[in-house]
């Protein structure tokens, strides 16, 4: 059996492991820049600061001047450990603590346009476009608090722990673990625990459970998988505020959420992938040459098989799906178009419910939009009408397109057309 540290141990890699995934796997959940977060914060009547926005150096001298000094820059990025990043500019982290204007001026000049680099973003950092500044709060303490769902148990969990703040990897031993059912809530059990627990007078306690139960409510109504406030603070003066917060949310519930998917930050690969999903296509930039359009994820996979067989790289996987239309198949052209990495198409269609003739067309269509090819295509259509998509096809003046009915002397056709000594 897990000792009880183990199994914090591992509860706490899990939630970390769940914010750095959107930079490691496919599987994308929803994340938010904190200012948007602390907006949805106010929204559910969690109390937050009162921070500004601002894109230029300048704007942070005048919020400085108008919230007055200290004040506090924040790099908006999505990653976490900020305080402790280093920025590429003067070596210094994402969270900084300014004594005037002027130094707001001068923090923010080494801030924006420049990359950031924490423990949880790529080597390379992320580039920083906005600073949220808010007035300096009196920090008497730091406390860790998240809602997440504990899959061994089928419930929902609440973590606490006293020793919030940037180090709280280093005190996961020191986290409460409260389960809960979502219908009832964080009872009074659970906040007679945390009381006795973490010291709490009873006004504190009152306050807390404002919080908590507020939380639970946010989580609920916004179909979040992790609420992490990190550090929530109590101020010199008693106060109760949360300073940071990370979340993430269900994105099978993005059909009902729609405002809150609307403010989500995407890079811009991730925006072409959103995109394309709105057409219903399914896209993923892969680090390869080779341009795959396919319909179906099974032929789409077996495709980047036979690719990597015969040597070649594949640059996407790219799904058409069973719904291929002239728009959808124009807009997968134009994501590959303008990828410089792609040196080589291949188009690989099986007509079942999607006719090969009306794909042969979209794929004429596209190369006249488009001026004509500029890398070798090779098409294999095979299914309904793929005689006759074929024929159109070859009978077409369009430069550069080969056309094959065979799946593995297609896949050998591109690999060699694009491979480095050329055809
Ligand atoms: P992170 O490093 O990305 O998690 O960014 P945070 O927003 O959590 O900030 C890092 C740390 O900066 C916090 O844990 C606090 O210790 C400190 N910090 C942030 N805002 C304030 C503030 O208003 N006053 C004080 N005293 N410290 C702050
Ligand atoms: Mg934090």
């Amino acid at each position: 059996m897990l000792s009880r540290r183990g199994e914090m141990q591992e509860f706490l890699e899990l939630i970390v492991l769940q914010s750095r995934r959107p930079f490691k796997t496919q599987l994308r959940r929803l994340g938010l820049l904190e200012f948007n977060s602390h907006k949805l914060l106010r929204h559910f009547d969690i109390p937050v600061p009162n921070g500004h926005v601002v894109i230029t150096p300048e704007e942070a001298k005048t919020v400085v001047s108008s919230i007055h000094a200290p004040s506090v820059l924040k790099a908006q990025v999505l990653a976490g450990g900020r305080g402790k990043g280093k920025y590429n500019s003067d070596g210094k982290g994402g969270v900084r603590i300014v004594d005037s204007p002027n130094e707001a001026f001068e923090s923010a000049k080494n801030m924006l346009g420049y990359y950031l680099t924490t423990k949880q973003t790529p080597a390379e950092g992320l580039l920083v476009k906005k600073l949220y500044i808010y007035k300096a709060v009196d920090v008497a303490q730091e406390y860790y608090v998240a809602l997440t769902f504990d899959r061994d148990r089928s419930m929902p969990v609440l973590l606490i722990s006293d020793e919030g703040g940037v180090n709280i990897e280093t005190t996961v031993n020191k986290l409460q673990k409260y389960w809960f059912h979502m219908p009832h809530g964080i009872g009074p059990e659970i906040t007679a625990y945390i009381q006795a627990q973490l010291g709490f007078s009873d006004l504190e306690m009152a306050t807390m459970s404002h919080i908590l139960r507020q939380m639970v409510e946010l989580f609920e109504q916004k179909d979040a998988t992790l609420l992490e406030l990190n550090p929530l603070v109590r101020t010199k003066e008693g106060d109760f505020i949360c300073l940071d917060a990370k979340f993430t949310f269900d994105n099978s519930a993005s059909f009902r959420q729609h405002g809150l998917f609307s403010l989500e930050e995407r890079s811009p690969e991730e925006e072409l992938e959103y995109e394309a999903s709105k057409l219903g296509l399914s896209y993923v930039r892969l680090d390869g040459n080779i341009g795959n359009i396919v319909n179906g994820a099974g032929l789409a996979m077996a495709t980047n098989d036979l690719i990597s067989l015969y040597g070649g790289r594949c640059g996407n996987f790219l799904d058409v799906g069973g719904g291929a239309t002239k728009e959808s198949l124009s807009y997968a052209f134009k994501i590959l178009q303008n990828d410089k990495q792609i040196t080589g198409i291949f188009i690989n269609i099986y007509g079942g419910i999607v006719r090969c003739d009306m794909i042969a067309e979209a794929i004429i269509a596209a190369a006249s939009q488009m001026g004509g090819f500029k890398v070798p295509v090779v098409v294999r259509l095979q299914g309904t009408n793929c005689d006759k998509g074929l024929k159109l096809i070859e009978n077409s003046k369009v430069d550069n397109i080969m056309v094959e009915a065979d799946f593995e002397g297609a896949a050998r056709t591109i690999v060699r057309l694009t491979s480095e000594e050329g055809p």
